[in-house]
């Protein structure tokens, strides 16, 4: 469990980026028209009326802004900064903020776009938004990362708050980033330590939120095993994100970790061979858990992917070509917005314990997350059977049929 946790801050797979506006960049989708194709599938199966379709696709808010901070040697520095607050209808917007070279407007679009649904599958009570900074954390020394947070929280801090747009950790960023955000909002609104999550504990974070997106991981995995009639103790794995070893006879994850604390990664460590960071996705194994970034399974590697099983620990890592061609091979896929759902369901029951005051303890948030795992996965196989579908379309029809039905209820065409 602490391994995928510790594989979600880290990434892999490098040498891919997207041309803002464009299609696509070396074979692989614009995020946001891959998104966007999942969304019009479920709108078909769903039978959804087409102005309410549109409605539903298109933002309620895109916030750009210019972030200029003094660095350590007196010059200054400008970064563009992003959230795209993409729709209400189930209660306040919620996503993460990214730092990464690669943060562009399309990018950010889509995985606020992919918020809205993730919430719905979740059935926590929260819309979609997604933030983002383009910049390289890694060359910022820590001052300069926090002077960036605070300039960027300057500038949306009228445009988030408690009961209508909650950031959270994302790629890049970390619970130190929420404590400046938290630090700086309050400063404009007074002390709210809901209106972020992903927090510090000693600033009212949640017990076991830092392993959650891992964890939610593991319960996804348990859940789409054991209806094959597998358990995970038989299967062979790659997980992304990590470093690119690998070893037939198992890694002994304990060890990995210590010595990556140790030596700041995991040159070096004699419990595994190193490999070819470009066919690591396509190594054998029986389950592939892409937990970096998006679009990395695309129509150029997708033939080429062993895996029986996708589990898709990021966000987007598999694009709609890539889609076809891994279903054509009779690969199954288990969605992002199902998959990695349960950073954004601690992240809630966060949230919930600061409005109420009251902090619980971690068996209680681990128990309630496999609450919520196992029963998005049942709404979700319940939709591929209803709508006849694989499972990317099972999740998206059970969240896009949640939103719709809020907005209707709360009258969208006045
Ligand atoms: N950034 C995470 C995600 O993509 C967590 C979002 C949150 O906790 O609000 O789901």
């Amino acid at each position: 469990c602490h391994f995928f946790l510790s594989v979600m801050h880290s990434y892999l797979v490098a040498g891919q980026c997207f041309v803002p506006g464009s299609d696509r960049f070396w074979g692989k989708m614009n995020a946001l028209v891959a998104t966007s194709r999942n969304f019009k599938r479920a709108a078909k199966l769903l039978g959804l009326d087409s102005k309410l379709e549109k409605s539903l696709l298109i933002p309620f808010r895109e916030i750009k802004v210019e972030c200029t901070i003094p660095k350590d040697d007196g010059t200054l520095a400008s970064f563009v900064g992003f959230r795209v607050q993409h729709d209400n209808a189930r209660g306040p917007m919620k996503g993460g903020i990214r730092f990464h070279h690669e943060v562009d407007p399309d990018e950010v679009n889509a995985l606020a776009q992919l918020m809205t649904w993730k919430t719905a599958v979740a059935n926590i009570p929260y819309g979609g938004a997604k933030g983002g900074i383009g910049c390289s954390p890694g060359e910022l020394s820590v001052s300069e990362l926090e002077r960036l947070t605070r300039v960027f929280t300057q500038k949306i801090h009228d445009l988030i708050g408690i009961h209508t747009d909650v950031p959270a950790p994302d790629m890049g960023t970390n619970p130190q980033t929420m404590a400046w955000i938290l630090d700086e909002y309050s400063k404009f609104h007074g002390y709210s330590p809901a209106v972020v999550t992903g927090k510090p504990i000693d600033l009212g974070g949640s017990l076991g939120r830092d392993a959650a997106t891992g964890r939610g991981v593991l319960f996804a995995t348990e859940s789409l095993l054991a209806d094959y009639g597998k358990s995970i103790k038989d299967q062979r794995f790659i997980i992304q994100g990590f470093g690119a070893i690998k070893n037939p006879k198992g890694i002994d994850i304990e060890k990995l970790l210590q010595h990556s604390a140790e030596n700041h990664g995991i040159k070096g460590f004699n419990g595994g061979e190193s490999i070819n960071p470009s066919s690591f996705l396509t190594e054998d194994c029986d389950v592939l858990i892409p937990a970096a970034l998006g679009g990395v399974i695309n129509r150029e590697n997708a033939n080429d992917i062993k895996a029986k099983f996708i589990i898709e620990a990021a966000n987007h890592p598999s694009d709609p070509e890539a889609d076809e061609i891994l279903s054509k091979k009779g690969v199954v896929i288990l969605p992002d917005i199902y998959a990695n759902s349960g950073g954004v369901t601690v992240s809630y029951f966060e949230w919930v314990q600061n409005i109420q005051g009251f902090m619980w303890d971690e068996d209680k948030v681990n128990a309630e997350l496999k609450t919520y795992m196992t029963r998005s996965f049942k709404g979700m196989k319940e939709m591929c059977k209803t709508h006849n579908c694989d499972l990317r379309m099972g999740a998206f029809t059970l969240g896009v049929n949640r939103v719709a039905r809020a907005t209707v209820l709360r009258g969208w065409e006045a």
